[in-house]
């Protein structure tokens, strides 16, 4: 039998929504959940009773705020000390504790207090992508590709692939979104020969990243990159809310802010609105006893929400100017402008967009929402080996999004990787001792633009020790910075003033899980999913006896009146028991067939095996 070969599939997991698609018959195929969506929110949420994923999750967000988990991107891989976290956390309806210097979300349970790092919440918005991929390929899915943002270092790299791990995927690679979205593209300008400069704008929920591509005969090289990972929809929707709450304010002379469910229910509605404003000039609110027992209806015009966004919009800009000064190139050299990310479908960042490149049309062919998690898809594919005449010649060059080097004498930062540079890529630098019989050297590894390493990110820090007595400046150790295709850094040093080499790789200790952790959250997420399993079958059993029970009772209650009508009709005539009888038998009918049918029966077709009568329903 020939081999089946294994599923890939590409993952964007994103600040608000994640998407997931597979290359198959030479397509990409983008795959909704089980509500129909082609994208899932990316929230969990905790019950008394269970846990939910996704769609399910964000749909109960206004009854269970405090438990209802979103933005775990926003704190992968970071640590607690660091100040998005410290202002991120202002803003979320459930807690954020600190554990050994790393965030954890706390929430409740099933009634008890539980605390998960952002890893654990990643893994679980995984999960529900890798079934959503399961149910619709009818297959075990363990490979993907799943993306990150240009802008996330070594350790947010390294997180989300700790998630994938502990969803109990094997992750193929990681790749930057702005990279997988121009696969998307390139994919469908391939037979062009000559270069395509290309500029992605990709505007989100939560994050924004410009990046200007260069793509030649199916190579894409990422030139620059640029952006704000706190800009997207949701600062949209929060003016908007802003603006309601104010009006309420005013109107009322109440602060419905201090209600979370009543601000929750809002900002819902201001998103549903702000969606429809992409497409009509007027959307409207209606909610039901928002708060207080007040009702809360209202319009609102396209151009008084581009209005309170004015600036945010305009805003947008900026990253474009930036991203075009570091690739060194002017607006009129751009070939091409692609739209990434649900929130490019507002017309007026569109117009800002066409106007900044003098009128040009921007390619919008391919769907926002999706581009990401298409792109990551044929990757996967590409690494999965797939020989398709679609994949066969793409190549992928990535960049690293941060300079790389190490601290010297006096705390300057000496860059070995420049920002910007391609991956995978290797580097060596030369460095000595300081003093005479100097026995060891501190490596310290950053990454950041200000020229004081203090001023940077410390990455990691390792010793080099046993350089023998020497007068200072003698010893010459080797640094080697080497970036894989993922974009994790490997460092080490080699003293190669006596030949000897010692290699060292840096224990990444900003905040990654261990292996024990790994293993402990991997045994726990398969808890998880043998508890909602069990919870969805009980609640479908009670569900299934309920509606028997409500099926069944509807026979009896005919019974029950036929039997009275019997007992005041002992003398009536033959036609009339028929009558009766026929009525009662409809019903019967009715409610046996309704039941086959909701039991997964063939309506018109044969009767499960088992049942008794070979084929004639048994209650006849
Ligand atoms: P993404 O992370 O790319 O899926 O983008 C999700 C963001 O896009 C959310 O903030 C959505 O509210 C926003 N979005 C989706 N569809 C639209 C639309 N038609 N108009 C405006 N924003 C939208």
């Amino acid at each position: 039998m020939a081999k089946i070969s294994e599923p890939a599939v590409g993952i964007d997991l994103g600040t608000t929504y994640s998407c997931v698609g597979v290359f198959q018959h030479g397509k990409v195929e983008i795959i909704a959940n089980d509500q129909g969506n082609r994208t899932t929110p990316s929230y969990v949420a905790f019950t008394d009773t269970e846990r939910l994923i996704g769609d399910a999750a964000k749909s109960q967000v206004a009854r269970n705020p405090n438990n209802t988990v979103f933005d775990a991107k926003r704190l992968i891989g970071r640590r607690f000390n660091e100040s998005s976290v410290q202002s991120d956390m202002k803003h979320w309806p459930f807690r954020i504790v600190e554990d050994a210097g790393k965030p954890k979300i706390q929430v409740e349970y099933k009634a008890e207090v539980k605390t998960f790092f952002a890893e654990e919440v990643s893994s679980m918005v995984l999960t529900k992508m890798k079934e959503t991929a399961e149910a619709y390929l009818g297959k075990t899915v363990k490979n993907a590709v799943v993306t990150v943002p240009a802008y996330f270092n070594d350790s947010q790299r390294q997180a989300t692939k700790d998630a994938g791990r502990i969803a109990g995927l094997n992750v193929m690679r990681i790749i930057s979104e702005p990279t997988a979205a121009a696969i998307a593209y390139g994919l469908d300008k391939k037979s062009d020969t000559t270069e395509k400069i290309v500029l992605i704008f990709d505007l989100g929920g939560g994050m924004f990243n410009v990046s200007v591509l260069v793509i030649e005969e199916g190579i894409f090289e990422v030139k620059s990159t640029a952006g704000d990972t706190h800009l997207g929809g949701e600062d949209f929707d929060n003016r908007m809310v802003e603006f309601f709450t104010e009006e309420f304010e005013r109107k009322y002379k109440k602060d419905l802010t201090t209600n979370k469910r009543s601000l929750r229910r809002l900002r819902t509605a201001c998103e549903r609105a702000k969606r429809t404003l992409s497409s009509g000039a007027q959307a409207s609110i209606e909610i039901d006893s928002l708060f207080e027992g007040i009702d809360f209806f209202r319009t609102i015009t396209r151009a008084r929400f581009d209005e309170l966004n004015d600036d945010l919009f305009r805003s947008t800009m900026e990253p474009v100017e930036k991203a075009l000064s570091d690739a060194k190139l002017a607006k009129n050299e751009i070939d091409e402008v692609v739209l990434v990310g649900g929130s490019t479908r507002i017309p007026k960042i569109q117009s800002l967009l066409r106007d900044f490149f003098n009128g040009k049309e921007l390619n919008k062919s391919i769907n926002p929402d999706e581009a990401v998690a298409y792109g990551a898809a044929v990757q996967a594919a590409i690494l999965a080996g797939d020989k398709s005449e679609e994949v066969k010649d793409l190549l992928l060059l990535d960049v690293v999004p941060f300079s790389l080097g190490i601290e010297m004498v006096g705390g300057v930062f000496n860059v070995l990787i420049k920002r910007n540079s391609t991956i995978p890529t290797k580097q060596h630098y030369n460095i000595t001792t300081y003093s005479d019989n100097q026995p060891g050297v501190l490596i310290q590894v950053y990454e950041g633009e200000r020229s004081m390493a203090a001023q940077n990110n410390l990455l990691g820090e390792f010793e080099l020790t046993g350089i023998p007595p020497a007068q200072r400046g003698v010893p010459q150790i080797e640094v080697t910075f080497d970036i894989d295709a993922n974009g994790i850094l490997n460092v080490s040093a080699v003293d190669s003033s006596t030949g000897k080499e010692n290699k060292i790789t840096i224990t990444n200790d900003k905040g990654r899980l261990s292996k024990e952790e790994i293993e402990r959250m991997v045994a726990e997420a398969e808890k998880y999913e043998e508890e909602d399993e069990k919870q969805r079958d009980r609640v479908t059993a009670k569900n299934n006896l309920e509606t028997y029970v409500y099926e069944m009772k509807s026979i009896v209650d005919k019974c029950k009146e036929v039997t009275d009508w019997l007992d005041q009709n002992q003398t009536a005539e033959k036609n009339e028991f028929d009558h009766q009888q026929k009525e009662l038998e409809k019903i019967c009918m009715a409610v046996m067939t309704k039941l086959y049918q909701q039991a997964g029966g063939a309506p018109g077709g044969g009767m499960p095996g088992g049942m008794p009568g070979g084929g004639a329903p048994w209650w006849r």
